[in-house]
Protein backbone atom coordinates (compact mmCIF):
# COMPACT_ATOMS: atom_id res chain seq x y z
CA UNK A 1 0.00 0.00 0.00
CA UNK A 2 3.08 2.42 0.72
CA UNK A 3 4.44 1.49 -2.09
CA UNK A 4 1.44 2.63 -4.29
CA UNK A 5 0.95 5.77 -2.31
CA UNK A 6 4.19 6.53 -3.22
CA UNK A 7 3.24 5.39 -7.07
CA UNK A 8 0.67 7.70 -6.81
CA UNK A 9 2.58 10.64 -5.79
CA UNK A 10 5.17 10.20 -8.02
CA UNK A 11 3.11 10.36 -11.05
CA UNK A 12 1.61 13.87 -10.20
CA UNK A 13 4.98 14.90 -9.93
CA UNK A 14 6.30 12.81 -13.12
CA UNK A 15 2.84 14.20 -14.78
CA UNK A 16 3.91 17.94 -14.31
CA UNK A 17 7.38 17.02 -15.39
CA UNK A 18 6.05 15.73 -18.65
CA UNK A 19 4.40 18.96 -19.06
CA UNK A 20 7.68 20.87 -18.32
CA UNK A 21 10.10 19.10 -20.76
CA UNK A 22 8.07 17.19 -23.67
CA UNK A 23 5.00 19.64 -23.24
CA UNK A 24 2.67 16.16 -23.82
CA UNK A 25 -0.41 16.75 -21.71
CA UNK A 26 -0.92 13.00 -20.20
CA UNK A 27 0.63 9.64 -20.54
CA UNK A 28 -0.24 7.09 -23.22
CA UNK A 29 -1.00 3.14 -22.75
CA UNK A 30 1.62 1.60 -19.49
CA UNK A 31 3.35 4.82 -19.41
CA UNK A 32 1.95 5.37 -15.72
CA UNK A 33 2.21 1.60 -14.62
CA UNK A 34 6.37 1.46 -15.38
CA UNK A 35 7.23 5.06 -14.22
CA UNK A 36 4.73 4.22 -10.75
CA UNK A 37 7.45 1.22 -10.65
CA UNK A 38 10.26 2.94 -11.38
CA UNK A 39 9.53 6.23 -8.98
CA UNK A 40 8.98 4.08 -5.91
CA UNK A 41 12.33 2.00 -6.56
CA UNK A 42 11.06 -1.47 -8.13
CA UNK A 43 12.70 -3.05 -10.70
CA UNK A 44 10.28 -3.89 -13.89
CA UNK A 45 10.55 -4.86 -17.20
CA UNK A 46 8.73 -3.26 -19.80
CA UNK A 47 7.40 -4.33 -23.31
CA UNK A 48 5.97 -1.75 -25.06
CA UNK A 49 5.52 -1.88 -29.34
CA UNK A 50 7.89 0.60 -30.82
CA UNK A 51 6.19 4.27 -30.61
CA UNK A 52 4.58 3.35 -27.46
CA UNK A 53 6.96 6.17 -25.61
CA UNK A 54 9.60 3.57 -24.06
CA UNK A 55 12.33 6.62 -23.86
CA UNK A 56 10.28 8.56 -21.58
CA UNK A 57 10.00 5.75 -19.10
CA UNK A 58 13.41 6.28 -17.85
CA UNK A 59 13.95 9.60 -19.15
CA UNK A 60 11.60 11.52 -16.45
CA UNK A 61 12.42 9.34 -13.75
CA UNK A 62 16.60 10.36 -14.69
CA UNK A 63 15.54 13.79 -14.12
CA UNK A 64 13.29 13.51 -11.22
CA UNK A 65 15.15 11.43 -9.27
CA UNK A 66 18.54 11.98 -7.92
CA UNK A 67 21.61 11.10 -9.50
CA UNK A 68 22.13 9.81 -12.95
CA UNK A 69 20.67 7.13 -14.85
CA UNK A 70 22.62 4.51 -16.73
CA UNK A 71 21.49 3.65 -19.75
CA UNK A 72 22.59 0.82 -22.08
CA UNK A 73 21.68 0.57 -25.67
CA UNK A 74 22.93 -1.99 -27.98
CA UNK A 75 24.26 0.36 -30.85
CA UNK A 76 26.30 3.77 -30.98
CA UNK A 77 23.98 5.17 -33.77
CA UNK A 78 20.90 4.91 -31.54
CA UNK A 79 22.48 6.22 -28.43
CA UNK A 80 23.43 9.43 -30.67
CA UNK A 81 19.72 9.96 -31.93
CA UNK A 82 18.70 9.81 -28.35
CA UNK A 83 21.22 11.92 -27.50
CA UNK A 84 20.22 14.36 -29.78
CA UNK A 85 16.25 14.33 -29.06
CA UNK A 86 17.13 14.12 -24.84
CA UNK A 87 19.46 17.30 -25.54
CA UNK A 88 17.03 18.71 -27.86
CA UNK A 89 14.49 18.64 -24.91
CA UNK A 90 17.10 20.11 -22.02
CA UNK A 91 17.90 16.62 -20.39
CA UNK A 92 21.64 16.16 -19.66
CA UNK A 93 22.73 13.25 -21.06
CA UNK A 94 26.31 12.27 -22.41
CA UNK A 95 27.52 8.88 -24.17
CA UNK A 96 30.62 7.45 -23.60
CA UNK A 97 31.24 5.35 -26.76
CA UNK A 98 34.44 4.31 -28.45
CA UNK A 99 33.63 7.20 -31.27
CA UNK A 100 33.48 10.16 -28.49
CA UNK A 101 36.11 12.74 -28.18
CA UNK A 102 34.33 14.47 -24.99
CA UNK A 103 35.39 11.47 -22.49
CA UNK A 104 37.31 13.70 -19.80
CA UNK A 105 34.49 16.40 -19.91
CA UNK A 106 31.39 13.63 -19.84
CA UNK A 107 33.20 11.24 -16.65
CA UNK A 108 33.69 15.26 -14.95
CA UNK A 109 29.91 15.63 -15.55
CA UNK A 110 28.88 12.26 -14.28
CA UNK A 111 31.68 12.69 -10.64
CA UNK A 112 29.62 16.33 -10.49
CA UNK A 113 26.13 14.71 -10.44
CA UNK A 114 25.57 17.09 -13.49
CA UNK A 115 24.05 14.52 -15.82
CA UNK A 116 20.58 12.90 -16.20
CA UNK A 117 21.98 10.38 -18.13
CA UNK A 118 25.25 8.62 -19.10
CA UNK A 119 23.92 6.04 -22.46
CA UNK A 120 27.03 3.61 -22.95
CA UNK A 121 26.97 0.28 -24.73
CA UNK A 122 27.31 -3.06 -22.97
CA UNK A 123 30.62 -3.72 -23.02
CA UNK A 124 31.30 -1.22 -20.91
CA UNK A 125 30.02 -3.43 -18.14
CA UNK A 126 32.54 -5.88 -18.24
CA UNK A 127 35.63 -3.45 -17.57
CA UNK A 128 36.33 -3.19 -14.12
CA UNK A 129 37.38 0.70 -14.71
CA UNK A 130 33.52 1.53 -15.46
CA UNK A 131 32.49 0.06 -12.43
CA UNK A 132 34.71 1.99 -10.35
CA UNK A 133 33.74 4.92 -12.19
CA UNK A 134 29.79 4.29 -11.04
CA UNK A 135 30.55 4.01 -7.87
CA UNK A 136 32.06 7.60 -7.83
CA UNK A 137 28.84 9.02 -7.62
CA UNK A 138 25.19 8.49 -6.80
CA UNK A 139 22.98 6.29 -9.34
CA UNK A 140 19.17 7.12 -10.30
CA UNK A 141 18.64 3.86 -12.36
CA UNK A 142 19.85 1.39 -14.64
CA UNK A 143 17.90 1.18 -17.79
CA UNK A 144 18.38 -1.61 -20.03
CA UNK A 145 17.17 -0.73 -23.11
CA UNK A 146 16.52 -3.77 -26.20
CA UNK A 147 16.60 -5.95 -23.51
CA UNK A 148 15.75 -9.06 -25.46
CA UNK A 149 19.34 -9.02 -26.55
CA UNK A 150 20.53 -10.47 -23.03
CA UNK A 151 18.53 -13.79 -24.16
CA UNK A 152 19.31 -16.48 -26.29
CA UNK A 153 15.69 -17.16 -27.07
CA UNK A 154 15.16 -13.42 -28.36
CA UNK A 155 15.81 -12.42 -32.00
CA UNK A 156 19.27 -10.47 -31.40
CA UNK A 157 21.21 -12.01 -28.40
CA UNK A 158 24.24 -10.44 -27.84
CA UNK A 159 26.98 -12.16 -25.01
CA UNK A 160 27.96 -8.77 -23.56
CA UNK A 161 24.02 -8.32 -22.22
CA UNK A 162 25.00 -11.21 -20.10
CA UNK A 163 27.51 -9.18 -18.03
CA UNK A 164 25.39 -6.23 -16.99
CA UNK A 165 23.57 -8.52 -14.19
CA UNK A 166 27.22 -8.66 -12.44
CA UNK A 167 27.37 -4.78 -12.77
CA UNK A 168 24.11 -4.15 -11.56
CA UNK A 169 24.16 -6.79 -8.69
CA UNK A 170 27.30 -4.67 -7.86
CA UNK A 171 25.10 -1.91 -6.78
CA UNK A 172 21.93 -3.11 -5.11
CA UNK A 173 20.03 -0.79 -3.82
CA UNK A 174 19.73 0.82 -7.50
CA UNK A 175 16.18 -0.44 -9.50
CA UNK A 176 16.75 -1.82 -13.10
CA UNK A 177 14.08 -0.76 -15.51
CA UNK A 178 14.66 -3.12 -18.75
CA UNK A 179 13.05 -2.25 -22.30
CA UNK A 180 12.15 -4.15 -25.20
CA UNK A 181 9.43 -4.08 -28.00
CA UNK A 182 9.51 -7.78 -28.56
CA UNK A 183 9.52 -10.72 -26.63
CA UNK A 184 7.02 -13.65 -26.78
CA UNK A 185 6.58 -15.46 -22.97
CA UNK A 186 10.05 -17.52 -23.07
CA UNK A 187 11.97 -14.36 -23.91
CA UNK A 188 10.36 -12.50 -20.94
CA UNK A 189 10.90 -14.86 -18.76
CA UNK A 190 14.71 -15.05 -19.69
CA UNK A 191 15.08 -11.68 -19.29
CA UNK A 192 13.67 -11.04 -15.91
CA UNK A 193 15.77 -14.26 -14.61
CA UNK A 194 19.28 -12.87 -16.21
CA UNK A 195 18.91 -8.96 -15.64
CA UNK A 196 17.72 -9.87 -11.84
CA UNK A 197 14.12 -8.49 -12.21
CA UNK A 198 10.93 -10.10 -10.13
CA UNK A 199 8.37 -11.98 -11.61
CA UNK A 200 5.73 -9.22 -10.80
CA UNK A 201 7.87 -6.54 -12.09
CA UNK A 202 6.69 -7.57 -15.52
CA UNK A 203 4.57 -4.76 -17.05
CA UNK A 204 3.28 -5.78 -20.66
CA UNK A 205 1.02 -3.71 -23.26
CA UNK A 206 -0.26 -5.01 -25.96
CA UNK A 207 1.20 -5.47 -29.75
CA UNK A 208 -1.29 -3.56 -31.50
CA UNK A 209 -0.29 -0.63 -33.82
CA UNK A 210 -3.59 1.13 -34.29
CA UNK A 211 -1.98 4.04 -37.03
CA UNK A 212 -0.41 1.56 -39.01
CA UNK A 213 -2.58 0.35 -41.87
CA UNK A 214 -1.81 -3.01 -42.81
CA UNK A 215 -2.51 -4.30 -46.79
CA UNK A 216 -0.96 -7.23 -48.66
CA UNK A 217 -1.43 -7.91 -52.44
CA UNK A 218 -0.23 -9.66 -54.84
CA UNK A 219 2.63 -8.40 -56.77
CA UNK A 220 2.27 -8.53 -60.32
CA UNK A 221 4.64 -4.72 -61.47
CA UNK A 222 6.64 -3.90 -58.33
CA UNK A 223 8.15 -0.97 -59.65
CA UNK A 224 4.69 0.36 -60.80
CA UNK A 225 2.88 -0.94 -57.48
CA UNK A 226 5.49 0.84 -55.14
CA UNK A 227 5.86 4.03 -57.47
CA UNK A 228 2.26 4.40 -57.07
CA UNK A 229 2.25 3.93 -53.41
CA UNK A 230 5.07 6.73 -53.03
CA UNK A 231 2.79 9.04 -54.84
CA UNK A 232 0.17 8.52 -52.39
CA UNK A 233 2.85 9.10 -49.04
CA UNK A 234 5.27 11.75 -50.23
CA UNK A 235 6.92 11.14 -46.49
CA UNK A 236 9.53 9.10 -45.73
CA UNK A 237 9.53 4.85 -46.59
CA UNK A 238 11.38 2.01 -46.52
CA UNK A 239 10.86 -0.83 -49.21
CA UNK A 240 12.30 -3.92 -47.94
CA UNK A 241 13.58 -6.70 -51.04
CA UNK A 242 15.07 -9.87 -50.62
CA UNK A 243 18.28 -9.56 -51.91
CA UNK A 244 21.08 -7.29 -52.68
CA UNK A 245 20.62 -6.98 -56.20
CA UNK A 246 16.87 -6.59 -56.30
CA UNK A 247 17.67 -3.58 -54.03
CA UNK A 248 19.90 -1.92 -56.06
CA UNK A 249 17.14 -2.82 -59.58
CA UNK A 250 14.28 -1.52 -57.34
CA UNK A 251 16.35 1.37 -55.96
CA UNK A 252 17.40 2.70 -59.60
CA UNK A 253 14.08 2.17 -61.32
CA UNK A 254 12.10 4.06 -58.52
CA UNK A 255 14.30 6.99 -58.65
CA UNK A 256 13.81 7.26 -62.45
CA UNK A 257 9.97 6.28 -62.31
CA UNK A 258 9.45 8.91 -59.64
CA UNK A 259 11.74 11.47 -59.45
CA UNK A 260 12.19 11.23 -55.17
CA UNK A 261 14.64 10.56 -53.95
CA UNK A 262 15.54 6.57 -53.52
CA UNK A 263 18.73 5.09 -52.13
CA UNK A 264 19.99 1.60 -51.68
CA UNK A 265 20.93 -0.20 -48.03
CA UNK A 266 22.42 -3.16 -48.37
CA UNK A 267 25.02 -5.12 -46.46
CA UNK A 268 27.62 -5.30 -50.09
CA UNK A 269 27.60 -2.03 -49.51
CA UNK A 270 31.14 -0.21 -48.84
CA UNK A 271 30.69 0.73 -44.81
CA UNK A 272 30.99 4.90 -45.52
CA UNK A 273 28.08 4.78 -48.47
CA UNK A 274 26.01 2.54 -46.19
CA UNK A 275 26.52 5.35 -43.33
CA UNK A 276 26.15 8.14 -46.02
CA UNK A 277 22.55 6.54 -47.29
CA UNK A 278 21.26 5.80 -43.86
CA UNK A 279 22.07 9.63 -42.24
CA UNK A 280 20.48 10.99 -44.93
CA UNK A 281 17.18 8.85 -44.98
CA UNK A 282 17.19 10.06 -41.30
CA UNK A 283 17.58 13.53 -42.16
CA UNK A 284 15.38 13.51 -44.60
CA UNK A 285 11.43 14.19 -44.95
CA UNK A 286 10.98 12.70 -48.26
CA UNK A 287 13.31 10.26 -49.15
CA UNK A 288 12.97 6.33 -49.76
CA UNK A 289 15.33 3.75 -48.61
CA UNK A 290 15.21 0.17 -50.54
CA UNK A 291 17.28 -2.23 -48.63
CA UNK A 292 17.41 -5.45 -47.39
CA UNK A 293 16.73 -6.58 -43.70
CA UNK A 294 20.03 -5.36 -42.56
CA UNK A 295 18.72 -2.08 -42.00
CA UNK A 296 16.43 -1.11 -39.70
CA UNK A 297 17.71 -1.81 -35.91
CA UNK A 298 18.64 1.10 -34.80
CA UNK A 299 16.68 3.41 -36.81
CA UNK A 300 14.94 5.42 -34.42
CA UNK A 301 13.23 7.66 -37.14
CA UNK A 302 10.06 8.44 -35.69
CA UNK A 303 8.36 10.17 -39.47
CA UNK A 304 8.33 7.05 -41.08
CA UNK A 305 4.95 7.11 -43.34
CA UNK A 306 5.01 3.86 -45.35
CA UNK A 307 7.06 0.01 -44.97
CA UNK A 308 6.53 -1.72 -48.16
CA UNK A 309 7.48 -5.35 -48.99
CA UNK A 310 8.61 -6.44 -52.45
CA UNK A 311 8.85 -9.91 -51.26
CA UNK A 312 7.50 -11.64 -48.19
CA UNK A 313 9.11 -11.49 -45.18
CA UNK A 314 11.15 -14.33 -43.19
CA UNK A 315 7.84 -14.71 -40.51
CA UNK A 316 4.93 -13.22 -38.93
CA UNK A 317 7.57 -11.89 -36.19
CA UNK A 318 10.05 -10.05 -38.77
CA UNK A 319 7.16 -8.57 -40.34
CA UNK A 320 5.78 -7.01 -37.50
CA UNK A 321 9.29 -5.73 -36.39
CA UNK A 322 10.02 -4.52 -39.47
CA UNK A 323 6.08 -2.88 -40.37
CA UNK A 324 6.66 -1.53 -36.85
CA UNK A 325 9.50 1.00 -38.16
CA UNK A 326 6.21 2.94 -39.61
CA UNK A 327 4.67 5.47 -38.08
CA UNK A 328 6.66 5.83 -34.05
CA UNK A 329 5.14 9.34 -34.27
CA UNK A 330 1.60 8.00 -34.19
CA UNK A 331 0.16 9.73 -37.28
CA UNK A 332 -1.37 7.54 -40.02
CA UNK A 333 1.29 5.16 -41.67
CA UNK A 334 0.73 1.95 -43.70
CA UNK A 335 2.39 -1.39 -44.14
CA UNK A 336 1.76 -3.06 -47.31
CA UNK A 337 3.10 -5.99 -48.84
CA UNK A 338 3.81 -7.05 -52.25
CA UNK A 339 3.68 -10.86 -52.65
CA UNK A 340 4.01 -13.63 -55.40
CA UNK A 341 3.32 -16.85 -55.07
CA UNK A 342 7.01 -17.92 -56.21
CA UNK A 343 7.80 -16.30 -52.78
CA UNK A 344 6.37 -18.69 -51.13
CA UNK A 345 6.92 -21.71 -53.61
CA UNK A 346 10.72 -20.94 -53.59
CA UNK A 347 11.00 -20.73 -49.34
CA UNK A 348 8.78 -23.69 -49.35
CA UNK A 349 11.73 -25.33 -51.57
CA UNK A 350 14.33 -24.00 -48.76
CA UNK A 351 13.25 -25.59 -46.44
CA UNK A 352 13.94 -29.36 -48.14
CA UNK A 353 17.75 -27.90 -47.74
CA UNK A 354 17.80 -27.02 -43.55
CA UNK A 355 18.74 -29.81 -41.02
CA UNK A 356 15.11 -31.77 -40.26
CA UNK A 357 15.50 -30.34 -36.69
CA UNK A 358 14.65 -26.75 -37.42
CA UNK A 359 12.83 -27.97 -40.59
CA UNK A 360 9.14 -27.70 -38.59
CA UNK A 361 9.40 -24.98 -37.32
CA UNK A 362 10.59 -22.62 -40.33
CA UNK A 363 7.56 -24.66 -41.97
CA UNK A 364 5.02 -23.48 -39.22
CA UNK A 365 6.22 -20.31 -39.38
CA UNK A 366 5.81 -20.03 -43.37
CA UNK A 367 2.37 -21.78 -42.56
CA UNK A 368 1.55 -18.74 -40.42
CA UNK A 369 2.81 -15.93 -42.57
CA UNK A 370 0.67 -17.80 -45.32
CA UNK A 371 -2.11 -17.37 -42.95
CA UNK A 372 -2.04 -13.70 -42.81
CA UNK A 373 -1.52 -13.38 -46.72
CA UNK A 374 -4.39 -16.03 -47.22
CA UNK A 375 -6.85 -14.23 -45.18
CA UNK A 376 -10.12 -12.67 -46.38
CA UNK A 377 -10.95 -11.76 -42.27
CA UNK A 378 -9.07 -8.90 -40.48
CA UNK A 379 -5.10 -8.65 -40.87
CA UNK A 380 -4.57 -7.39 -37.37
CA UNK A 381 -6.45 -9.60 -35.70
CA UNK A 382 -4.60 -12.49 -37.30
CA UNK A 383 -1.46 -10.31 -36.23
CA UNK A 384 -2.26 -10.00 -32.80
CA UNK A 385 -3.38 -13.58 -32.20
CA UNK A 386 -0.27 -14.72 -33.70
CA UNK A 387 1.10 -13.00 -30.16
CA UNK A 388 -1.28 -14.39 -27.96
CA UNK A 389 -4.22 -11.44 -27.90
CA UNK A 390 -7.46 -11.61 -28.11
CA UNK A 391 -8.11 -9.04 -30.47
CA UNK A 392 -11.49 -8.02 -31.68
CA UNK A 393 -12.57 -9.74 -35.75
CA UNK A 394 -12.37 -6.14 -37.26
CA UNK A 395 -9.97 -3.67 -36.71
CA UNK A 396 -11.28 -1.35 -39.51
CA UNK A 397 -8.34 -0.22 -40.82
CA UNK A 398 -6.22 -2.72 -42.68
CA UNK A 399 -7.07 -3.71 -46.54
CA UNK A 400 -9.62 -6.70 -45.62
CA UNK A 401 -11.81 -4.41 -43.16
CA UNK A 402 -11.83 -1.67 -45.76
CA UNK A 403 -12.96 -3.22 -48.81
CA UNK A 404 -13.83 -7.28 -47.56
CA UNK A 405 -12.44 -9.08 -50.39
CA UNK A 406 -15.13 -12.08 -52.19
CA UNK A 407 -14.26 -15.64 -50.64
CA UNK A 408 -14.88 -18.48 -53.38
CA UNK A 409 -15.46 -22.09 -52.89
CA UNK A 410 -12.53 -23.27 -55.69
CA UNK A 411 -12.43 -26.72 -54.25
CA UNK A 412 -13.55 -28.21 -57.77
CA UNK A 413 -11.19 -26.21 -59.85
CA UNK A 414 -8.08 -26.81 -57.56
CA UNK A 415 -8.63 -30.78 -58.08
CA UNK A 416 -8.72 -29.42 -61.84
CA UNK A 417 -5.34 -27.83 -61.64
CA UNK A 418 -3.84 -30.54 -59.27
CA UNK A 419 -4.60 -33.28 -61.51
CA UNK A 420 -3.32 -31.61 -64.40
CA UNK A 421 -0.32 -30.91 -62.22
CA UNK A 422 -0.02 -34.73 -61.47
CA UNK A 423 -0.59 -35.96 -64.83
CA UNK A 424 1.48 -33.71 -66.88
CA UNK A 425 4.56 -35.42 -64.44
CA UNK A 426 5.08 -32.30 -62.15
CA UNK A 427 7.70 -30.61 -63.95
CA UNK A 428 5.87 -27.41 -65.97
CA UNK A 429 4.80 -23.79 -65.02
CA UNK A 430 2.02 -22.55 -64.57
CA UNK A 431 1.46 -20.98 -67.62
CA UNK A 432 1.49 -24.68 -69.24
CA UNK A 433 -0.34 -25.90 -66.94
CA UNK A 434 -3.31 -23.36 -67.98
CA UNK A 435 -2.70 -24.05 -71.63
CA UNK A 436 -3.40 -27.74 -71.22
CA UNK A 437 -6.61 -26.83 -68.26
CA UNK A 438 -8.03 -24.61 -71.12
CA UNK A 439 -7.07 -26.19 -74.27
CA UNK A 440 -5.29 -24.21 -76.03
CA UNK A 441 -2.68 -26.18 -78.16
CA UNK A 442 0.44 -24.94 -78.80
CA UNK A 443 3.48 -26.41 -80.08
CA UNK A 444 4.57 -27.72 -76.71
CA UNK A 445 1.42 -28.87 -75.83
CA UNK A 446 0.91 -31.25 -78.99
CA UNK A 447 4.93 -32.26 -78.16
CA UNK A 448 4.34 -33.53 -74.96
CA UNK A 449 0.90 -35.48 -76.13
CA UNK A 450 -0.91 -33.02 -73.69
CA UNK A 451 -3.81 -32.59 -75.49
CA UNK A 452 -4.82 -35.97 -75.00
CA UNK A 453 -4.59 -35.98 -71.35
CA UNK A 454 -8.54 -36.26 -69.67
CA UNK A 455 -7.70 -32.88 -67.77
CA UNK A 456 -7.29 -31.05 -71.58
CA UNK A 457 -9.45 -28.21 -71.98
CA UNK A 458 -11.75 -29.01 -68.85
CA UNK A 459 -12.19 -25.27 -67.53
CA UNK A 460 -13.27 -22.60 -69.43
CA UNK A 461 -14.94 -19.18 -69.06
CA UNK A 462 -15.44 -17.95 -65.56
CA UNK A 463 -13.40 -20.74 -63.81
CA UNK A 464 -10.83 -20.17 -65.97
CA UNK A 465 -10.67 -16.85 -64.46
CA UNK A 466 -10.41 -18.47 -61.19
CA UNK A 467 -6.92 -20.40 -61.84
CA UNK A 468 -4.20 -17.55 -61.34
CA UNK A 469 -5.14 -16.96 -58.14
CA UNK A 470 -6.29 -20.71 -57.08
CA UNK A 471 -2.27 -21.63 -58.13
CA UNK A 472 -1.16 -18.44 -55.76
CA UNK A 473 -2.83 -19.69 -53.27
CA UNK A 474 -2.32 -23.02 -53.14
CA UNK A 475 1.48 -22.24 -53.48
CA UNK A 476 0.93 -19.84 -50.51
CA UNK A 477 -0.62 -22.79 -48.44
CA UNK A 478 1.91 -25.49 -50.39
CA UNK A 479 -0.16 -28.02 -51.79
CA UNK A 480 2.05 -26.85 -54.55
CA UNK A 481 5.70 -26.24 -54.72
CA UNK A 482 7.81 -25.17 -57.35
CA UNK A 483 10.57 -27.93 -58.38
CA UNK A 484 14.03 -27.19 -59.19
CA UNK A 485 13.64 -26.01 -62.99
CA UNK A 486 10.73 -23.56 -62.20
CA UNK A 487 7.90 -26.41 -63.10
CA UNK A 488 5.13 -27.06 -60.03
CA UNK A 489 4.64 -30.47 -58.01
CA UNK A 490 2.17 -31.21 -55.65
CA UNK A 491 3.06 -30.85 -52.31
CA UNK A 492 1.86 -30.27 -48.66
CA UNK A 493 -2.29 -31.21 -48.72
CA UNK A 494 -2.16 -31.32 -52.43
CA UNK A 495 -3.42 -35.04 -52.13
CA UNK A 496 -6.13 -34.59 -49.89
CA UNK A 497 -7.86 -31.87 -52.03
CA UNK A 498 -7.51 -34.21 -54.80
CA UNK A 499 -9.25 -37.16 -52.71
CA UNK A 500 -11.92 -34.38 -51.92
CA UNK A 501 -10.72 -34.55 -48.27
CA UNK A 502 -10.18 -31.12 -47.77
CA UNK A 503 -11.94 -27.83 -49.13
CA UNK A 504 -10.29 -25.05 -50.89
CA UNK A 505 -11.77 -21.64 -50.53
CA UNK A 506 -9.75 -18.61 -52.08
CA UNK A 507 -9.71 -15.06 -51.58
CA UNK A 508 -10.59 -12.94 -54.49
CA UNK A 509 -9.64 -9.16 -54.37
CA UNK A 510 -12.50 -6.99 -54.66
CA UNK A 511 -12.53 -4.26 -57.52
CA UNK A 512 -13.07 -1.09 -55.03
CA UNK A 513 -9.66 -2.09 -53.11
CA UNK A 514 -7.97 -2.07 -56.60
CA UNK A 515 -9.08 1.53 -57.42
CA UNK A 516 -6.41 3.96 -55.59
CA UNK A 517 -7.50 4.78 -52.10
CA UNK A 518 -5.86 7.85 -51.84
CA UNK A 519 -4.82 8.16 -47.49
CA UNK A 520 -5.65 11.01 -46.50
CA UNK A 521 -2.62 12.44 -44.50
CA UNK A 522 -3.36 14.69 -41.08
CA UNK A 523 -1.02 17.13 -42.67
CA UNK A 524 -2.68 20.17 -44.64
CA UNK A 525 -2.59 20.49 -48.23
CA UNK A 526 -2.04 23.87 -49.50
CA UNK A 527 -2.17 25.81 -46.14
CA UNK A 528 0.77 28.66 -46.67
CA UNK A 529 1.12 28.93 -42.52
CA UNK A 530 1.68 25.08 -42.13
CA UNK A 531 4.40 24.79 -45.06
CA UNK A 532 5.77 28.13 -43.79
CA UNK A 533 6.04 26.67 -40.34
CA UNK A 534 7.85 23.09 -42.06
CA UNK A 535 10.15 25.38 -43.81
CA UNK A 536 11.24 26.90 -40.53
CA UNK A 537 11.49 23.80 -39.21
CA UNK A 538 14.02 22.66 -42.15
CA UNK A 539 15.62 25.85 -41.41
CA UNK A 540 16.36 25.46 -37.77
CA UNK A 541 17.25 21.90 -38.45
CA UNK A 542 19.77 22.30 -40.67
CA UNK A 543 21.72 25.48 -38.06
CA UNK A 544 21.54 22.58 -35.16
CA UNK A 545 22.59 19.69 -37.67
CA UNK A 546 19.69 17.62 -36.33
CA UNK A 547 17.01 15.94 -38.39
CA UNK A 548 13.81 18.14 -38.68
CA UNK A 549 10.97 15.80 -36.30
CA UNK A 550 14.29 16.90 -33.55
CA UNK A 551 12.86 20.13 -33.75
CA UNK A 552 8.83 19.50 -33.71
CA UNK A 553 6.97 16.81 -35.36
CA UNK A 554 4.31 17.19 -37.57
CA UNK A 555 1.42 16.83 -34.83
CA UNK A 556 2.72 19.69 -33.39
CA UNK A 557 3.22 21.84 -36.52
CA UNK A 558 -0.41 20.84 -37.39
CA UNK A 559 -1.83 22.23 -33.91
CA UNK A 560 0.32 25.65 -34.40
CA UNK A 561 -0.96 25.75 -37.93
CA UNK A 562 -4.67 24.96 -37.06
CA UNK A 563 -4.47 27.50 -33.39
CA UNK A 564 -2.35 30.39 -34.67
CA UNK A 565 -0.73 31.05 -31.07
CA UNK A 566 0.04 34.45 -30.54
CA UNK A 567 2.04 34.54 -27.25
CA UNK A 568 4.80 32.00 -25.63
CA UNK A 569 2.17 31.19 -23.06
CA UNK A 570 -0.20 30.09 -25.81
CA UNK A 571 2.53 28.37 -28.28
CA UNK A 572 4.09 26.26 -24.62
CA UNK A 573 0.24 24.94 -24.37
CA UNK A 574 0.53 23.19 -27.37
CA UNK A 575 1.43 19.33 -27.36
CA UNK A 576 5.39 18.73 -27.69
CA UNK A 577 6.57 21.98 -27.29
CA UNK A 578 8.52 21.78 -23.68
CA UNK A 579 9.80 24.85 -21.93
CA UNK A 580 13.40 24.09 -23.57
CA UNK A 581 12.25 24.08 -26.65
CA UNK A 582 10.18 26.71 -26.22
CA UNK A 583 12.85 29.06 -25.57
CA UNK A 584 15.03 27.87 -28.08
CA UNK A 585 12.35 28.24 -30.88
CA UNK A 586 9.70 30.08 -29.82
CA UNK A 587 10.04 33.55 -30.99
CA UNK A 588 10.87 32.66 -34.54
CA UNK A 589 7.57 30.32 -35.03
CA UNK A 590 5.59 33.08 -33.39
CA UNK A 591 7.38 35.34 -35.71
CA UNK A 592 6.22 32.75 -38.70
CA UNK A 593 2.74 32.52 -37.35
CA UNK A 594 2.39 36.46 -37.50
CA UNK A 595 3.68 36.84 -40.95
CA UNK A 596 1.51 34.22 -42.21
P1 LIG B 1 9.63 3.74 -28.44
O1 LIG B 1 11.05 3.86 -27.98
O2 LIG B 1 8.75 2.99 -27.51
O3 LIG B 1 9.51 3.26 -29.86
P2 LIG B 1 9.67 6.57 -28.19
O4 LIG B 1 10.09 6.65 -26.79
O5 LIG B 1 10.65 6.87 -29.26
O6 LIG B 1 9.00 5.17 -28.48
O7 LIG B 1 8.38 7.49 -28.38
C1 LIG B 1 7.67 7.50 -29.58
C2 LIG B 1 7.08 8.86 -29.83
O8 LIG B 1 5.95 9.07 -28.98
C3 LIG B 1 8.06 9.96 -29.54
O9 LIG B 1 7.99 10.88 -30.57
C4 LIG B 1 7.57 10.55 -28.23
O10 LIG B 1 7.88 11.92 -28.15
C5 LIG B 1 6.07 10.32 -28.30
N1 LIG B 1 5.47 10.18 -26.98
C6 LIG B 1 5.89 9.37 -25.99
N2 LIG B 1 5.09 9.49 -24.90
C7 LIG B 1 4.14 10.40 -25.21
C8 LIG B 1 3.02 10.96 -24.50
N3 LIG B 1 2.73 10.60 -23.25
N4 LIG B 1 2.25 11.87 -25.15
C9 LIG B 1 2.55 12.23 -26.40
N5 LIG B 1 3.57 11.75 -27.12
C10 LIG B 1 4.37 10.84 -26.54
ZN1 LIG C 1 -8.71 -5.14 -40.00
Amino acid sequence: MATAGQGETGLEAARAELRRLFGFDDFRGVQPQVLARVLAGQSTLAVMPTGAGKSLTYQLPATMLPGTCVVVSPLIALMHDQLRAARANGIEAATLTSVDSDWRETIDRFRAGALDLLYVAPERASQPGFRDLLGSAPLALFAVDEAHCVSEWGHDFRPDYRQLRGLMDAFPQVPRLALTATADAHTRADILDQLGIPRDGLVLAGFDRPNIRYAMRHRDNPVRQIAALMAEEPGPGIVYAPTRRKVEDLAGKLALATGRPVRPYHAGLESGVRADNQAAFVASEDMVIVATVAFGMGIDKPDVRFVAHAGIPKSIEGYYQETGRAGRDGDPARAVMFWGAGDFATARQRLAEIDEARRAGERARLDALAGLVETAGCRRAVLLRHFGEDPPPACGNCDNCLAPPRVTDATETARKLLSAVYRTGQSFGFGHLQKVLTGVEDERVRQRGHDGLSVFGIVAGEEARLLQPLARALQARGALVATEHGGLALGGDARAILKGEQAVEIVVPPRAERRRRRDASPNPVGDPLFDALRDLRRELAQEAQVPPYVVFHDATLREMAASRPETMDQLGAIAGVGAKKLEAYGARFLDAIRRH
